[in-house]
């Protein structure tokens, strides 16, 4: 049996889980979700990516920093190529939040999206 040790972040409280992934079994939480949380966290942890994008003008000169983030969570595990994808993007003004900046990152099915109006 081996039991993982995760703090649920689902909500402030931060209920200190023990997850058994053989046995799909969670203790320590307080409600339904830390179950949920846990088992998730458990075995496919997901995160939503938060970044920026660059913003340059007509000739790709830089002109200002656009905050972005995934429109849903995706696997923990490609955090670091999702960071060196968004990297590489170059967005031009206008820019409406919710704008799709990259879509499908990764082939993930999950768009990365403007955080706010840059206009
Ligand atoms: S188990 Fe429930 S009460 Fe505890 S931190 Fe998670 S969501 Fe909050």
């Amino acid at each position: 049996m081996s039991l993982q040790h995760i703090t649920c972040i689902t909500c402030p409280r931060g209920c200190s889980l023990e997850v058994d992934v053989e046995a799909q079994t969670v203790t320590g939480n307080s409600c339904p979700r830390g179950a949920v949380y846990g088992l998730a966290e458990a075995t496919n942890p997901v995160r939503t990516v938060t970044s920026t994008v660059r913003v340059v003008d007509a000739d790709g000169e830089f002109v200002d920093m656009e905050p972005v983030r995934t429109a849903k969570p995706i696997p923990k595990g490609l955090m670091f190529a999702a960071m060196k994808e968004i990297d590489a993007v170059r967005a031009n003004k206008p820019i409406r939040r919710g704008d799709v900046l990259i879509p499908n990152l990764l082939n993930t099915g999950v768009d990365v999206i403007a955080a706010r109006d840059l206009l």
